[in-house]
């Protein structure tokens, strides 16, 4: 792998644009440089897409989907594009892996656990397309008969962020082409390397030209065009809280539809009675996984009062173990933070709290810091009004707080603008449940953390967002339902008397 991605240094990849099934670079021949945050060489190129390439990619959409082929296209022939993908992406699984950890500088074995992952949603999704039905009424009486269609909602915008480029991308666009409908995709422009890549899968696999175009380059224009468009029917937007309302704003035009995966400040709850070992660990993982850059990530610690300091300690010391380095090392569970903007914010973040009388138990702003690397940080004495418990910081950081009951439990979990997902660590059923029933978060892990499935939804309470992905729920998000009322015989009544 060490000689892949030395020759990847030496030669970083071109990637391209693919609108109406054509591979090119920007209109204006603009392009993106990214370099690899752990490594600051360059790695890839992008588009630096303009307003009328996003404008071009828009109408390959339309005009595919308004000539119907794919949108009424069989569903077994739907299902074999779909699995034909998922084998491309096993198939490339490594390139796609490594292109992954030098773009986004996670472990090399996350990125390989992702993309498995991503083929496997691309395989349900396969599933889905044969399986997606609507309903019939039989019971309106001898002489009408009601058909309920589900249809493909049209052309869908899907924006993407820069944390988990290809599983994200992956949570999204296979559910939306099993549904029937064209889609305009725009990665992250600072990861597009693996959306671009999967560009060549799908033409591989034989889907239409115009069906499905990515576009890589900044919000705006790109972003900012799909999301204004009057021929997208939907944007199913994954990014920041600040983006999501700019989203909400511009759908006004012409009422699109949204479905929108946004910011979350997740509660771990961890009482006196659970696996003491396996909630360390599970803490820790939720807390740091992906270097903290992670919507799901478990950023507050609500630590049941009489453990709360042994708890604590115990963490303290097995994050000592917790390697950070270089992703290519099989070791780092650790590597850079995305960019210098977002290390800042982390640093800033952590200084806020401090400032407001939160304790560094372990981590915080590294002295001699090479690069891009911020260590796991733990921050005690947290209270619920500090930015640091409120704010998503998308960083390795966790903020501790404490609590006496199951009921002050769920009350801290609970007092958050955001609701994307609880850990909750206890052997007890009563609280397990309580928690789980009442926590307001749309997705729940007991005694575990993280683990995902496609056929389980995913999606946020509050301001992290509506909608949900994935699961049988994932695709018919991308349907609109047609209600079909049909006589059956001759009709007898008559609107105009004597007719
Ligand atoms: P971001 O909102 O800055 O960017 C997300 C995407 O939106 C990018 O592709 C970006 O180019 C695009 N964008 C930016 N301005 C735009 C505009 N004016 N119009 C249209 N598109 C525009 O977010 P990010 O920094 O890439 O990602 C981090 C954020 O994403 C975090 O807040 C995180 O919680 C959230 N996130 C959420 C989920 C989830 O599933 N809920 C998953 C991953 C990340």
């Amino acid at each position: 792998m060490l000689d892949l991605a030395n020759r990847l240094f030496e030669a970083p990849i071109t990637h391209q644009n693919f609108i109406a099934g054509v591979f090119n670079g920007a209109a204006d021949g603009g392009v993106i440089q990214r370099e690899s945050p752990a490594h600051g060489r360059l790695v890839g190129t992008y588009p630096a897409s303009t307003r009328a390439d996003a404008e071009a990619a828009i109408t390959a959409a339309r005009d595919s989907f308004d000539a119907g082929h794919w949108a009424f296209e069989y569903g077994g022939e739907r299902a074999r594009v779909l699995r034909d993908v998922a084998r491309l992406i096993r198939q490339n699984a490594e390139e796609l892996a490594l292109v992954e950890t030098l773009e986004t500088s996670k472990p090399l074995d996350a990125a390989r656990g992702e993309v498995m992952f991503a083929a496997e949603l691309w395989d349900y999704a396969a599933g889905a397309a044969r399986m997606l039905s609507g309903d019939s009424h039989n019971t309106l009486g001898q002489s009408m008969l009601g058909l309920v269609l589900r249809e493909p909602i049209g052309v869908v915008g899907i924006i993407t962020p820069w944390n988990f480029p290809l599983l994200i991308l992956s949570e999204r666009l296979p559910f939306a082409l099993a549904a029937g409908c064209s889609v305009v995709v725009k990665p992250s422009e600072f990861t597009s390397g693996t959306a671009l890549m999967l560009a060549r899968y799908l033409k591989q696999a034989g889907l239409p030209d115009g069906v499905c175009n990515i576009i890589a380059g900044t919000g705006d224009p790109v972003g900012q065009a799909i999301i204004d468009s009057n021929d997208v029917d939907m944007v199913a937007f994954t990014g920041s809280t600040r983006v999501g309302r700019a989203t909400i704003a511009a759908s006004a035009g012409n009422i699109k539809k949204l479905s929108l995966e946004l910011g979350g400040k997740s509660p771990s709850l961890v009482f006196a009675d659970c696996d003491l070992d396996a909630a360390v660990d599970g803490v820790i993982k939720a807390a740091t996984i992906n270097m903290g850059e992670c919507c799901i990530a478990g950023s507050r610690l609500l630590v049941e009062a009489r453990i709360a300091e042994a708890f604590q300690n115990r963490l303290a010391e097995r994050l000592e173990d917790l390697r950070m380095g270089d992703p290519l090392d099989p070791a780092s569970r650790i590597g850079a933070i995305i960019n210098q903007a977002q290390y800042d914010r982390i640093s800033e973040l952590v200084r806020d709290g401090v400032r407001e009388g939160a304790d560094i138990v372990c981590g915080g702003d590294p002295e001699n810091h090479s690069g891009l690397f911020y260590p796991p940080t733990v921050l005690a004495n947290v209270t619920p009004d500090m930015c640091v418990a409120r704010e998503e910081i998308f960083g390795p950081v966790l903020s501790v707080m404490s609590f006496k009951t199951a009921d002050e439990a769920i009350r801290l979990a609970n007092d958050s603008d955001f609701g994307l997902a609880a850990y909750v660590w206890t052997n007890d059923l009563s609280t397990a449940l309580a928690c789980s029933r009442r926590i307001r978060a749309g997705r729940v892990w007991v005694n575990s953390a993280l683990q995902g499935f496609p056929e389980l939804p995913l999606g946020g309470f509050k301001q992290s967002g509506n909608g949900r992905e994935t699961g049988r729920y994932g695709v018919e998000e991308y349907t609109e339902l047609k209600s079909v009322h049909l006589q059956v015989g001759r009709q007898s009544e008559r609107w105009v008397e004597g007719a």
